[in-house]
């Protein structure tokens, strides 16, 4: 098979030629440790900065505010875990909301083992958290605040700069994961009161492997890693240099396109949205339709397993998802899907599509066709939708 769609952006995305490229000479002839003092070390030296540098411009802070990691897990669990260990004598509450990524939610029950007590905020059913419940959940002895900037699986954004305002009379800490933001919508951790925010790589179109942790001005954060020098001390271990600077460039790139890709993917998610809804029957969108991310459509059909369908589609060369890639293979739904108020059998018929810049309207008019064919091959099997269909003789 030669065609193929790829709708699965949220899961990973492909690394950019242009990422690829600047990152080559970094695996081959430069070689060097940036920590060595003559010029092999010294040319490795500078690329890090110019990847802080690169960042920094995308989350207007200064290049000395990011740390690099390995990735958005890392990011989230250095932010976490950091933040619970140091300033536990100050209080052991947490508050974060039910509908975090794992590497959150997770973290989250490991520390709960350790004796501190989470709250987790319950979302309306568009996956908002709102404001007025984060405050009402706010304690004396509450260090930490996590709530993520933009949803995995619907793609809600969460009002972060409002909850930052309000958090500015609390000394808890206020951490985003923006793994799903960073590079898509702009973020600005400063002014929004944002102290720790995770992000990255393979979101952007960056080398899977890498991310950074904005760490805002004297927050006092415990070093992740122990050992050398690096990062000031702070993520100890010899740089992923060509991921760094892979990073930097993905970054560079999708914060000076950010302005024309974004509307781009919101029309086209429009306008895909809207074939199945007015096309396919018994369907429902997740997830809100203002406040979306650009590129994320997720929507439950009846009487289907999305899992089948995904497979289904993959025959016709369409890459797609029915929950998100961390919990595939396993058969639990969505914890996202059920928090928002998802009966089981509608959060197992979802499926979610995520788009990028590249993108076409013959990809999605191609995908919706072969959804279509799908849907249908795959109801008919289903005698429930049979019985219902024969006496439910709609148009
Ligand atoms: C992908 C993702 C992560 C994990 O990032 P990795 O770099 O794959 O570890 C964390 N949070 C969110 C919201 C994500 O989408």
């Amino acid at each position: 098979m030669n065609k193929r769609i790829y709708l699965d952006n949220a899961a990973t995305t492909r690394i950019s030629d242009e990422v690829l490229e600047t990152m080559m000479p970094y695996l081959k002839e430069e070689y060097g440790n940036p920590s060595s003092i003559y010029d092999l070390g010294a040319d490795n030296k500078r690329a890090l900065l110019t990847a802080r540098k690169q960042i920094a411009g995308v989350l207007s802070c200064e290049p000395q505010n990011i740390y690099f990691t390995s990735g958005g897990t890392e990011s989230d669990n250095w932010a976490l875990i950091g933040i619970a260990e140091s300033r536990a004598s100050q209080g052991r509450h947490i508050i974060t909301s039910k509908i975090e990524h794992h590497a959150v939610l997770n973290t989250c029950k490991y520390l709960e083992k350790r004796g501190y007590e989470i709250t987790h905020l319950d979302v309306d059913e568009q996956g908002f958290v709102q404001p007025e419940r984060l405050m009402r959940a706010l304690r004396q002895d509450t260090i930490l605040v996590s709530i993520m900037t933009a949803n995995n699986e619907i793609g809600t954004i969460q009002p972060i700069g409002k909850i930052g305002c309000l958090l500015k009379e609390h000394p808890a800490v206020f951490h985003t994961d923006a793994v799903q933001a960073f590079g898509h919508i702009p973020l600005s951790p400063k002014q929004w009161g944002v102290d720790l925010l995770s992000a990255s790589s393979h979101k952007f179109h960056g080398p899977k492997g890498c991310g950074f942790l904005y760490i805002r001005d004297g927050l006092k954060l415990p070093a992740f890693l122990h050992g050398g020098k690096q990062e000031r001390g702070m993520r100890a271990g010899t740089e992923n240099v060509a991921g760094i600077v892979g990073m930097g460039k993905a970054a560079e790139l999708a914060g000076t396109r950010m302005k024309e890709h974004e509307p781009y993917q919101r029309s086209l998610r429009d306008y895909m949205i809207h074939r199945i809804e007015s096309e396919i029957p018994y369907c429902r969108l997740n997830g809100p339709r203002r406040n979306r991310l650009a590129n994320n459509v997720n929507v439950s059909f009846s009487y289907v397993e999305g899992e089948t369908i995904v497979i289904m589609l993959d025959m016709e060369g369409i890459c797609t998802s029915s929950a998100s890639a961390c919990s595939a293979g396993q058969s639990a739904s969505s914890h996202v899907l059920r928090e928002i108020g998802l009966p089981e059998d509608m959060a197992k018929g979802a499926l979610r599509f995520t788009l990028n810049e590249e993108t076409t309207k013959e990809d999605i008019d191609y995908t919706v066709e072969k959804l279509k064919e799908a849907l249908e091959k795959s109801r008919k099997l289903n005698p429930q939708y049979t019985s219902f269909a024969k006496w439910n003789m709609r148009r």
